[in-house]
């Protein structure tokens, strides 16, 4: 699949001419968070989970997200996922702004525009990584050819063109992980966004995925990620720290290591 961000940009503006861009304030970036907050309302108290959080990604950077347990990373994830709205401020994705989007309308701007990997893979069980992957292509009315040979060309990029008719019980989690980002990239979204991809793996495994997304980054494709790890910050380009719902450190990463050089060092299972 080519994901360089021209053909991802063209691609994807030929079929969502409905939802119309506010103006230009966002320029070229892909997301534009502007004083956002978000207040939980759970029975008489309130949450203030995000308190004025302010930021721009471009298209081709790779942002890793830490911070403490209940800092307000998978809120802000959510956000940027449209899976919720900001209670105040605005959020722009790719020049559309999401906090004035109904829930139907959110979830076609997801669908075409987000690719989601999780913690647990959240694959289904009887289904082979080929079908898996082709999941998402349902919703977004591709024909069958079409979802056919994206989701060949996506499970390819993931290192996966030897395992298309294997169920998820015949691959380890590394692979099952594979097939998950597949899959999120199938309807050639304009970003991934990673809440933990690497929670459920081992340190090898985990290096395995970051090498992963250091390619698909390479071609062009926008990377949000959450982990609570340093070593796994580290292959990103720029990290964000989160406390108490405020980004408290945001700073290019230095010495960035090659997920694919770091591989060699680490011992293989056989070992
Ligand atoms: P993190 O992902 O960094 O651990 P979260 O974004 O999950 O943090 O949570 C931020 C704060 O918002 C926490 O205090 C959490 O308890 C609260 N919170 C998160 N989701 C909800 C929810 N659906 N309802 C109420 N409070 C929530
Ligand atoms: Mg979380």
């Amino acid at each position: 699949m080519d994901i360089r961000p021209s053909k991802f940009h063209s691609m994807q503006t030929a079929n969502q001419t409905e939802l119309k861009k506010t103006d230009d304030l966002a320029g070229n970036a892909v997301i534009r968070v502007e004083d956002v907050h978000k207040y939980y309302e759970l029975g008489e108290t309130r949450v203030h989970a995000l308190r004025g959080v302010s930021l721009e990604i471009q298209r081709g950077e790779f942002v890793a997200i830490m911070g403490a347990s209940g800092s307000g990373k998978s809120t802000f994830m959510n956000m940027l996922g449209c899976l919720d709205r900001p209670s105040s401020g605005r959020y722009l994705l790719e020049g559309i702004d999401v906090s004035k989007h109904d829930k139907r309308a959110l979830a076609q701007i997801r669908n075409q525009k987000i690719g989601f990997v999780f913690q647990g893979f959240n694959l289904l069980a009887r289904t082979t990584a080929l079908e898996n992957t082709e999941l998402p292509t349902l919703y977004a009315k591709i024909d069958k050819a079409e979802s056919r040979k994206r989701a060949v060309e996506a499970l390819a990029l993931v290192g996966l063109a030897d395992r298309m008719e294997h169920f998820p019980s015949q691959m380890s989690g590394g692979q099952q992980q594979r097939v998950a980002v597949a899959r999120a990239l199938v309807n050639r979204p304009a970003i991934l966004l990673a809440d933990e991809p690497t929670g459920n793996l081992d340190s090898r495994t985990s290096v395995e995925i970051m090498e992963v997304f250091q390619d698909l980054n390479d071609k062009g494709l926008t990377i949000v990620l959450v982990t609570h790890e340093h070593d796994i910050a580290q292959f990103a380009k720029r990290v964000l720290v989160f406390r108490d719902g405020k980004i408290r450190k945001d700073d290019p990463v230095t010495h960035r290591p090659r997920a694919a050089e770091v591989l060699k060092t680490l011992p293989t299972l056989e070992d």
